[in-house]
């Protein structure tokens, strides 16, 4: 492995794949290959900050597999972000949009920046200069990114700008996760968490569990995190706990969500201010004795050290990668139903499909056609891993893992090796 990969979310990733390509027996030729990107950029970028000096930062685009359709794939800042972690993040979407049957790759960005210390102007010139240093990569038959950890419609709709004054027209299906005004599709902003919701509420019926009885922690109340929470309420459940980077809420009679959003992301209060709960920390809201945990943070939250202690029935995986693989085993042993995250949260890009389906078909849909088809396409899903894995006697991950990676080996293999 190259040494600027070699970092424990990649290895990680890798883990897994190994895994899963071994129970398949998967074509030793491509197996060398799906472990590594197909095509990795690092840029610098350099930024005037507004007391006139300039910083550079780094940023990275990574593509992991081009094989069924252009990449796809978020972009994400934050301090942490590396190489190792944005292949890693590439590869599971390429795993992601094979189980969801969309025709496309996988892949990931990333800038090492905390962007809350940035004002506007300079996240604006930051994104601007990003976009111009990975212009080669994208566009929308190529490469098309999405928001992520970090990143929002607002950087999506600079990227778009950035994208289309150099090609000198307007370019929507270039990004995904836009404002309406200029093709971002309805319903793009909750679809993760939508979606979090839908498979969640197939695992309760699965399980012979009432979602009136089921309580819900929540942990992460960022885009996914506070949708998911929002609609596992409206959806009848009683969401016990939820938390940020600086702990969180627990009541055990069940949060008013949209109160408890409203005061954090309108009235910018702290989340373990608001008193519409006990305040916890995240270590504590992980091991709540709850019927479904929503780890829908950063990714390695749930490790050897902490799985044993967790006491929910389900583990629906709103984050990307929030379970080690020694905790996996545990979680395993202990009988929870986990729903791994390139199943779990694909309703992000299974909606961002549907926004560039509407971008480059110039036609926009409803409200209702975008809820009803994300709800077959992720029941779909999740009903035909649920079948590999009883007939295959393993685990949901790696039923989502060999259903993905099979569809990608089909790919190749038709397509054969070029030259
Ligand atoms: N960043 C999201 C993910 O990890 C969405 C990606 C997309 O819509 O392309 O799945």
């Amino acid at each position: 492995m190259m040494n600027e990969l070699d970092t424990h979310t990649f290895r990680l990733a890798v883990a897994q794949f190994n895994e899963a390509a071994e129970s398949m027996h998967l074509d030793t030729n491509l197996r060398e290959r799906l472990k590594l990107p197909q095509r990795s950029l690092l840029v610098s970028i350099p930024v005037k900050m507004d007391d006139g000096h300039v910083e550079v930062f780094t940023g990275y685009r990574v593509q992991h597999d081009s094989a069924r359709g252009p990449c796809k794939g978020g972009i994400r800042y934050h301090p942490d972000v590396n190489l190792g972690e944005v292949a890693a993040l590439a590869m599971w979407m390429t795993w992601k949009c094979a189980v969801a049957d969309l025709p496309y790759g996988g892949a990931k960005g990333g800038v090492k920046v905390d962007p809350k210390k940035l004002s506007r102007g300079e996240l604006q010139r930051l994104t601007r200069r990003y976009a111009a240093e990975i212009f080669p990569l994208i566009g929308p038959d190529k490469d098309v990114p999405a928001p992520d950890v970090g990143t929002d419609q607002q950087v999506m709709a600079w990227i778009m700008d950035t994208y289309s004054q150099q090609v000198g027209y307007a370019v929507q299906g270039v990004v995904t996760g836009k404002p309406l005004s200029i093709g971002g599709s309805l319903g793009r902003e909750e679809a993760t968490g939508r979606g979090v919701s839908y498979v969640t509420l197939e695992a309760l019926q699965h399980l012979k569990l009432d979602v009136s009885k089921a309580t819900v922690a929540v942990q992460g109340f960022g885009n996914v995190g506070s949708n998911t929470a929002l609609i596992m309420q409206q959806a009848g459940a009683r969401v016990v706990a939820v938390s940020d980077v600086s702990g969180g809420l627990y009541n055990p009679k069940g949060l008013d969500i949209a109160a408890v959003l409203h005061r954090y992301r309108d009235k910018h209060e702290p989340l373990c201010e608001i008193k519409l709960g006990e305040s916890i920390t995240n270590e504590e809201l992980l091991q709540l004795d709850c019927t479904v945990l929503v780890p829908a943070a950063l990714s390695e939250q749930i490790t050897q050290a902490n799985a044993s202690k967790l006491r929910c029935r389900i583990l629906a995986e709103g984050a990307n990668g929030p379970t080690t693989l020694e905790a996996d085993r545990i979680l395993t042993d202990k009988g929870v139903f986990i729903i791994p995250d390139i199943l779990a949260n694909s309703g992000g890009v299974i909606v961002s499909y549907f926004e560039w389906v509407q971008d480059v078909q110039r036609f926009f849909w409803k409200a209702k056609d975008i809820q009803d088809r994300l709800q077959d396409i992720i029941t779909s899903a999740f009903h035909r891993t649920l079948r590999f894995s009883v007939e295959k006697r393993t685990t949901m991950r790696m039923a989502a893992l060999m259903s993905g990676i099979d569809k990608v080996a089909q790919a190749h293999l038709q397509r054969g090796l070029y030259p």
